[in-house]
């Protein structure tokens, strides 16, 4: 379908209601467009700031049909969501990212085989579907990680399995098809996150250097403090994965780099928890950038305007023991830089993720000093 340009105040759709939701309704709200969310759960962070929450499953008819009556684009943000729904949306508007990009991203199998037909660098992989295909699977993959194909996060759905015996057991337990990979000696990870718009134009931010904690992102370090070479080559490779996919929106692609090289880890088909940083130090952000791919607007200059150190702020945080109680914000919002971005989830669990922050300084450096000191006062 051609599309033109939608503009404000046209009301854009959003399947998935989270924290990257919430930062979408928001910049969409400031480019004056209104926001309708989809999500099932009533409490969905973006539901409460759009103009209306749909409150029902992603694949939910009757729900589909109202934005479709009502939404002059759509997006997600959230790659779960049936690419059928997307299907169904793209019948009457542009869908952005569309459900072709959505269903290479949702599936780790989908995803690594179009990276190898497109030749892109990936760790060595082997599709699992049966307990004989594991059979199968080159003994170079051991020590190697079990994923479920479908439906992981934050470090979920995965086993490291040292030997086919675990891996045999792994697989038997998740119980779904699974790709077995093999483990790299990671000596870093980062990621490039990038915006590509309906004219095929690419702005891409400079790739942060990422630091996990139990398999879920616990800081960014932007720029990445890693040669330049390396930072072009890992631009280079995701503004090749996002025209291959012929992708328009946001794009999150983790890499990991071992033995002095990048290998795209996985592509996310939305904005990035990564990405996080853009809000607060450079002259646009990510989910601005969505906004923008998604109507048809320029999208901006991804341009830095200082060094940053994002924290994710963990539901671990709102606990002393057992005890729940909201964390001492004051003692660190008046240190120098930080900025604290809250998700108004109303529940914190251990290992959810209920906000973040960023400190912005003159280098890295002191950017991660106010962090260090921000992580001690919170205790
Ligand atoms: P998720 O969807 O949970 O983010 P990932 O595939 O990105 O899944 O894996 C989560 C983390 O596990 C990665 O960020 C990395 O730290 C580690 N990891 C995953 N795959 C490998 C691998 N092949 N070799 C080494 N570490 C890995
Ligand atoms: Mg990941």
């Amino acid at each position: 379908m051609t599309v033109g340009r939608i503009d404000a105040p046209a009301r854009l759709a959003i399947l998935g209601g989270g924290q990257l939701g919430r930062f979408f309704v928001r910049a969409a709200q400031e480019l004056g467009y209104a926001v309708w969310v989809l999500d099932p759960d009533p409490e969905a962070p973006a539901g409460r700031i759009a103009e209306r929450h749909l409150c029902g499953a992603y694949d939910d008819e009757a729900l589909l049909a109202e934005l479709a009556a009502h939404c002059a684009a759509a997006t997600t943000e959230f790659e779960n969501v049936p690419a059928t729904s997307l299907a169904r949306l793209a019948q009457s508007m542009p869908v952005r990212p569309g459900a072709t990009a959505l269903a290479v991203c949702q599936d780790r199998i989908e995803e690594k085989s179009f990276l190898a037909r497109h030749s892109l660098p990936h760790a060595p992989f082997f599709a699992v579907r049966t307990a004989e295909d594991l059979e199968r699977a080159p003994e170079s993959l051991f020590p190697g990680i079990l994923k479920t194909a479908r439906f992981g996060y934050d470090g979920k759905g995965q086993a490291a399995v040292a030997d086919r015996q675990e891996a045999q057991a792994a697989f038997a337990r998740f119980g779904r098809d699974c790709v077995l990979e093999a483990r790299l000696a990671l000596e870093a990870e980062l990621s490039v996150v990038l915006a590509r718009g309906a004219d095929g134009r690419i702005a891409a931010f400079a790739p942060g250097l990422n630091v996990h904690r139990n398999g879920i992102l616990d800081t960014t370090f932007a720029p990445a403090p890693l040669p330049a070479t390396v930072l072009r080559e890992a631009g280079e490779i995701a503004a090749a994965l996002a025209e291959a996919l012929e992708y328009v929106g946001t794009l999150g692609v983790e890499f990991f780099y071992a033995d002095g090289r990048l290998y795209v880890n996985e592509m996310a088909p939305r904005p990035h928890n990564s990405g996080h940083h853009t809000l607060d130090a450079h002259r646009v952000c990510q989910f601005e950038q969505q906004v923008r791919a998604l109507c048809g607007l320029p999208l901006a200059v991804p341009e830095a305007h200082s060094p940053a150190v994002m924290v994710n702020l963990l539901g671990e945080a709102w606990f002393v023991g057992e005890t729940l109680r909201e964390p001492p914000w004051h003692e660190i919002l008046s240190l120098p830089g930080l900025r604290l971005h809250l998700y108004g989830k109303r529940e914190a669990r251990r290992g959810r993720k209920m906000g973040h922050f960023t400190v912005t300084a003159a280098t890295l450096t002191e950017a991660l000093a106010v962090a260090s000191e921000a992580r001690q006062r919170l205790g």
